[in-house]
This record gives structure tokens, C-alpha cells and sequence, in this order.
């Protein structure tokens, strides 16, 4: 799967130039801001993350409903580093419309910014990968520090829970080997019984809810050009 679009090549060669132009380093000191801005463009975009989740912060967030779920995030956010130690993930539930990725997002780029591994993928391109026998792809979802899988369930239709078992086995590989993953999904608190990973989700996941707000009308602090789902 390709990771970069035009844009994403164009938006790289801003910040290089920046880089080059630099008034502070003139592009000679690889600790100077210039060079942070770029690596963590880069590292998003190589992270697969979508644009419109890019730089997400959760601080300006001002929703009743979600107080405490986005205050455990900031912790765990916090502690990321005996996080990934320990293999500790996210279960971030509710229906569509919450924010869920948006926060889920932050979470990666936090990641980043640490010096961290992390990758975006949806349920959707990971079976399309597999379908694909794209190597590549598979192993930034299976080996990174931290692997976001957006939209559990959405395709969640019949009320065994049935899932494609082949995304049920990732989430297991990377359980047995203490790896961290945020995942996103529709599949509330209650009905995680019906899922045949209940037992990993119990063990090492903190489960939080996204109530169901308009995020149009109720974020107001939220910079408009980020997109919220
Ligand atoms: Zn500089």
C-alpha cells in the first residue's frame, strides 16, 4: 500500500525547505525544531496516518460526556512508556461520531513524538493487505511499538460476533507478545462477551467509553480543520 499521496510529498517538501532555510540551524543542527517538524510530518505519514487526524490534541476538547475517558487517555498517555512495556492497550467504544479515532490518533502521535513505532490501519486496508500479500503493511501492523486498529466491528453484523478471525489473530500475536494496540469500535462495553478475543480485551486493554455527542455543535475549542469522527 502506498503511504504517501502528492500531497503528503509536496507537504514533506515545505518543511524540508524550512529546514534548508533555517534561520536558527541553517539545516546543520538535527535538534533544532526544524528538523523535529519535519521527522514528525514524516513519521506520521509513514505511520499511515489519515491527514485529517494529523496533530490531533485532545486539550481543547471540551465535552461533559467524555471528561474521563480523555483524562485516562492523557494518563496513559503519560506512563507511555511502562504502557508499552507491559503491552497495556486502548479499547476506545461508542458509536460513530465520538471522536474516537481523532483521540486514537493523538494517542500515535504521542507515540511518535517519544521515538516510538506506531501504525494507523482500519480493519477495511488491513484485510485488503492480507488479500494483497502486502508484507510490508502486515508487519508495520504486527511488529510496531504501537498499532492502531480503527472501525472493530463496524462490519459487525451478525449477533454471534463473528469477526474476521484473521484480524482477531493480529490482535492475539500482538497480545502474546506484550505489544500495545488502540483499538477503535462500535462494539460497546456490554457486548464484549460476544467477541472471541473478550478474554485479551479483559487482560490488557482499558476499556472507554465515547458517548454519544454532536461534535459540531459541542466542540467548539476544536480547530476546525481537524476533522472529527
Ligand atoms: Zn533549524
Amino acid at each position: 500500500m502506498e503511504l504517501y499521496t502528492p500531497k503528503d510529498i509536496q507537504e514533506l517538501k515545505i518543511l524540508q525547505d524550512k529546514v534548508m532555510n533555517c534561520p536558527k540551524c541553517g539545516g546543520s543542527d538535527y535538534t533544532c525544531e526544524c528538523v523535529k517538524d519535519y521527522k514528525f510530518l514524516h513519521g506520521m505519514i509513514m505511520s499511515a496516518i489519515p491527514s485529517k487526524y494529523r496533530y490531533a490534541d485532545i486539550n481543547n476538547i471540551q465535552v461533559a460526556t467524555l471528561k474521563d475517558s480523555l483524562k485516562e487517555i492523557k494518563n496513559y498517555v503519560k506512563h507511555l512508556e511502562e504502557n508499552k512495556e507491559t503491552g497495556l492497550g486502548l479499547y476506545l467504544y461508542g458509536t460513530t461520531g465520538t471522536g474516537k479515532s481523532y483521540v486514537a490518533c493523538y494517542v500515535l502521535e504521542q507515540a511518535l513524538q517519544k521515538g516510538y513505532s506506531a501504525f494507523f490501519c482500519t480493519v477495511e486496508q488491513y484485510k485488503r493487505a492480507l488479500f494483497d500479500k502486502d508484507s510490508d503493511y502486515i508487519y508495520n501492523v504486527n511488529e510496531s511499538d504501537f498499532t492502531l486498529i480503527d472501525d472493530y466491528g463496524r462490519e459487525f453484523s451478525d449477533t454471534k460476533g463473528f469477526i474476521d478471525s484473521q484480524v482477531d489473530e493480529m490482535l492475539r500475536y500482538r497480545y502474546d507478545r506484550n505489544k500495545s494496540t488502540i483499538i477503535t469500535s462500535n462494539i460497546l462495553s456490554k457486548d464484549i462477551e460476544n467477541l472471541r478475543i473478550k478474554s485479551i480485551l479483559y487482560d490488557a486493554y482499558i476499556k472507554l467509553p465515547f458517548e454519544s455527542v454532536d461534535y459540531r455543535k459541542s466542540l467548539g475549542g476544536l480547530n476546525a480543520k481537524k476533522s472529527i469522527r
